[in-house]
């Protein structure tokens, strides 16, 4: 076998997984990450009993490549699965929380959408496919042209909030939702679609599982980082990639105590954000001035109100996994998760944690505010919508200026330009959530 050196920059899921992949492959691979832990964005903290999730909250298996993924790595028996109760989901809708359909009966007595929108979303079977397959379609464009207004302002517009942090309006379908565009152009119609098993039904699994680990999402970088031949080497920020007589690639690195690292490698797979490219010195790269097209995905900002409480202070029975909030209701938060229903163990005994998501694409401004004001409009918000008696126990906030890469009409010339990268510099490759998407089993490689 033809062992190579392998480089690979940043230690998220991304890198971590890529690395496995070239172990695997019996390849000697190096990971380099500036921070002194792995996981990136997956950042569990534990404080007073709550435990908190400053990145994803949970990891949807919906794909046999996931499981396949976890198996391989022996993640799945470590996994914990969410209550049932989180399949209950709420929307705002004129200042009242109301749970969303969950079957047929629901769906006719719910108050989520209007009878007219109702019916509008039931002519879905009948509506014909885009002529031009809506190739740069929006998520909003599609929504509103298949299932109606309503359900985009309803339904879509605060699922995208929750996600994406962004609008409809900002995501291309074929990017954001691959299987959606596909459906369409497969069945001509989601309804029939779904009925049929969706585009690709050999590639889904028949029960799709939501999970978290016992230590919070941290546990998942951190158990496959154990299981690497050569660790990742942390506490070390690489500011300089030089390509050398088109075969070599030059590394080099600078530690917490300033000390500079230098090794040279037949390949090198960067998984940074998009937003880090700019800060490395990039020497000898072809076509190099594409690198500046790659940071042009725009992560909106983010806050995470987290808010602790005593169970009896909270009129609502948090049976659920959250609520979300449509732009229309012009409310200061984007919505909040039920975190302490979602697991068991995230709040101490006879105690409840809420996450409050704040700012995105719709109010990035807020983001901006003092750290105890943004925490005031999250408690504000939620004690006149789940009726909070008190102050809360427990308060902490986290602050993403750039939260999550969003896919974009920059996403084509993003990846294109990934792509001539590649062709143009033997041994380069330019990967992570901001070319792949972000959910995270995107950022899972086999
Ligand atoms: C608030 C939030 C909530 C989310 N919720 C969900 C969710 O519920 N479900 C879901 O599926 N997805 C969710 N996501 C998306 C998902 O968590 C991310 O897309 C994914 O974790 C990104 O992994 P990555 O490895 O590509 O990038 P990152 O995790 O960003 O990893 C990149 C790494 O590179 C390192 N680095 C940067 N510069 C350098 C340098 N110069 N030298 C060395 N190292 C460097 C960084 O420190 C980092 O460790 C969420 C994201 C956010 C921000």
């Amino acid at each position: 076998m033809n062992t190579k050196k392998v480089c690979i920059l940043g230690a998220g899921l991304s890198g971590i997984s890529l690395g496995l992949s070239h172990e695997n492959k019996g390849n000697q691979v190096t990971i380099f990450e500036k921070d002194l832990r792995v996981g990136g964005v997956l950042q569990s903290i534990k404080s007073e009993g709550f435990l908190m999730d400053y990145g994803a909250n949970t990891l949807s298996i919906r794909t046999k490549k996931t499981v396949d993924f976890l198996k391989q790595y022996e993640i799945l028996e470590h996994a914990m699965d969410a209550n049932q109760e989180s399949s209950k989901r709420f929307i705002i809708r004129k200042n009242r929380i109301i749970s969303l359909p969950q079957g047929p009966l629901s769906f006719l007595c719910s108050s989520f959408l209007s009878p007219v929108g109702k019916i509008r979303l039931c002519l879905e079977p009948f509506i014909g496919r885009k002529k031009d397959n809506g190739s740069d379609e929006s998520m909003a464009e599609f929504v509103e042209r298949r299932l109606g207004r309503e359900v985009l302002d309803y339904g879509v517009n605060p699922f995208i909030g929750g996600v994406y942090a962004a609008r409809p309006e900002s995501l291309i379908l074929k990017y954001a939702f691959p299987s959606l565009h596909d459906t369409e152009l497969t069945f001509g119609s989601i309804f029939w679609g779904m009925i049929r098993g969706g585009a690709q039904p050999s590639e889904k699994i028949s029960k799709s599982r939501l999970i978290s680990f016992r230590e919070g999402m941290q546990e998942l970088p951190n158990r496959l980082a154990a299981r690497m031949h050569n660790p990742p080497v942390l506490g070390c920020e690489i500011k300089k990639i030089e390509f050398k007589d088109d075969v070599q690639w030059c590394v080099q690195g600078e530690t917490h105590d300033g000390k500079i690292q230098k090794e040279v490698f037949d390949q090198v797979i960067c998984t940074l954000p998009s937003h880090a490219l700019d800060k490395i010195e990039w020497v000898g790269i072809n076509s190099s001035h594409l690198l500046e097209t790659l940071t042009r995905a725009y992560h909106p900002p983010l806050a995470l109100a987290f808010q602790g409480y005593q169970q009896r202070q909270i009129k609502h029975p948090l049976d659920g996994f959250g609520f979300l909030v449509p732009e229309k209701e012009r409310r200061k938060i984007l919505g909040t998760l039920f975190s302490s229903t979602l697991f068991q163990n995230r709040a101490p005994e006879n105690s409840v944690l809420l996450t409050t998501f704040i700012g995105g694409e719709r109010n990035p401004e807020l983001c901006d505010l003092p750290q105890n004001e943004i925490l005031g409009h999250a408690f504000r918000e939620n004690q006149d919508l789940l009726g909070i008696e008190g102050k809360p126990i427990f308060e902490h906030l986290k602050l993403w200026p750039k939260s999550i890469p969003i896919p974009d009409h920059t996403l084509e010339d993003r990846k294109k330009a990934a792509s001539t990268l590649t062709l143009e510099n033997k041994g380069l490759q330019i990967l992570g959530a901001h070319i792949n998407g972000a959910p995270l089993p995107n950022c899972m490689v086999l």
